[in-house]
């Protein structure tokens, strides 16, 4: 796969050096096991896959060649450039300004923007109505859009299938950017909705099976579906497509009830489900698949804690999270600093999105075992500082040398 130019500050001798030789070690990509980063008295389990993926290095690198290519123009991003708080503090510092905040609200007007300015699309895309709106304004889109090839493929996907006449089901958060984008495009070309979990689906089984009455519809995904969307007839052939990031498990279960309801509602077979369910597979990309899979691979090390670094905003962190806190006792950080000493952490509760102080999260045993990842948007700078923390604690920071010699 390519290599990108990512600003050092974002790279980790320790990280680089493991994922080269796991890399090197296994070309194909087989081996899920976690990597064990021997401390002594703390052994950490580092998951196989984590950490910057290909559309996030890709953004990151266009956005400061951009910045650095560009002194005194004005630069400006849609969004968040990725759900990472360093990174676009970082980018600011640089003077790259928002346009609007994660939710879509603007935070500079669109008419304050000039023919000089420069727009950057960040690695979620944007919706059809955003992109005609900076070309009124006169601005070039294609040579500074950073969107994600598998944000892409999933626009193709769903066109697609709007050409066989499915209406297109997005399994997504309806206010992330990336499904605000997808959705943008599918409903371009057919009727379209949003449903954001299991729970939504059988909602949506409801109308398909008319169990629900039809009117009921509008007020309860009021925001999630096309204009002009007709229950009856928007409903009588489907596909599914997915945020890039969603949980893959959950994506499948899905996809798997909306087309056994599908085939009772019609009467159909496993062989003629495709007129009026499309299969369209998962469009969750590889990066997705890579982490969430390490993570359950990990999760079969026995283990005191876990922790997952990254952004609190971040969808495909989030759902590491909830795997992880499934098997056992799991910290969300932002980085090393949330880990205040060796007795308290200031975590993020994914359920009740708020921080909580935890104390006594390190066990009293040798050795602690604690389980690491991170999300896609996360630097591994980000990942060694919290392993560097956690050493000191043990009186083991002094090997890390050492630890980076092992595997270099
Ligand atoms: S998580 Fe996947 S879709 Fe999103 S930016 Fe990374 S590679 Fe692209």
């Amino acid at each position: 796969m390519k290599t990108f130019n990512v600003p050092i500050i974002y790279r980790s001798p320790l990280i680089t050096a493991i994922k080269n030789k796991r890399r090197q070690e296994d070309k194909m990509k087989k081996d899920f096991m976690p990597t064990l980063l021997d401390f002594g008295p703390l052994h950490i389990y580092l998951a196989r896959h984590f950490g910057f993926c290909y559309g996030v290095e890709n953004a990151i690198e266009i956005s400061f060649r951009t910045i650095e290519e560009n002194p005194g123009r004005r630069i400006f991003l849609l969004s968040e450039m990725i759900h990472n708080p360093q990174v676009n503090e970082d980018l600011q510092l640089r003077g790259l300004r928002f346009l609007q905040d994660t939710s879509g609200k603007q935070l500079i007007p669109f008419d304050e923007l000039t023919p000089g300015d420069i727009v950057i699309t960040p690695a979620f895309g944007t919706t059809l109505e955003i992109e005609q709106r900076l070309q009124q304004a006169g601005i070039p889109t294609a040579q500074y859009d950073t969107t994600c090839p598998f944000v892409e493929k999933v626009w193709n996907r769903s066109g697609q299938i709007a050409t066989k006449g499915y209406t297109v089901v997005i399994h997504g958060k309806p206010g992330h950017e990336e499904t605000r984008a997808t959705f943008s495009h599918a409903a371009a070309a057919t009727a379209a909705v949003v449903i954001r979990d299991m729970q939504e689906a059988g909602e949506l089984a409801g109308y398909i099976t008319g169990q629900k009455p039809a009117q009921e519809f509008y007020d309860r995904f009021k925001g999630q579906y096309s204009q002009g969307f007709d229950v009856a007839r928007d409903l009588q052939r489907i596909g599914v497509v997915n945020q890039t990031t969603m949980l893959a498990s959950e994506t499948q279960a899905i996809a798997d009830f909306l087309k056994q309801v599908m085939i009772q509602r019609y009467a159909l077979t496993e062989e003629n489900s495709a007129e009026h369910f499309a299969d369209t597979r998962d469009t969750l990309c590889y990066a997705t698949n890579d982490n969430q899979a390490a993570v359950q691979c990990m999760l079969d090390t026995a283990a005191d804690l876990a922790m997952v670094v990254g952004g609190y905003k971040s969808s495909n962190t989030s759902h590491l999270v909830e795997l992880c806190e499934q098997r056992l006792p799991t910290y969300f950080i932002h980085n090393e600093e949330k880990i205040l000493s060796a007795e308290q952490v200031l975590h993020y509760d994914i359920h009740n999105k708020q921080e909580l102080l935890t104390t006594g999260y390190l066990p009293s045993k040798n050795p602690v075992r604690v389980l690491i990842t991170s999300g896609a948007s996360c630097p591994d700078a980000l990942v060694e500082g919290v392993i560097r923390r956690l050493a000191r604690y043990f009186g083991s920071d002094g090997i890390m040398e050492e630890m980076i010699s092992r595997f270099a």
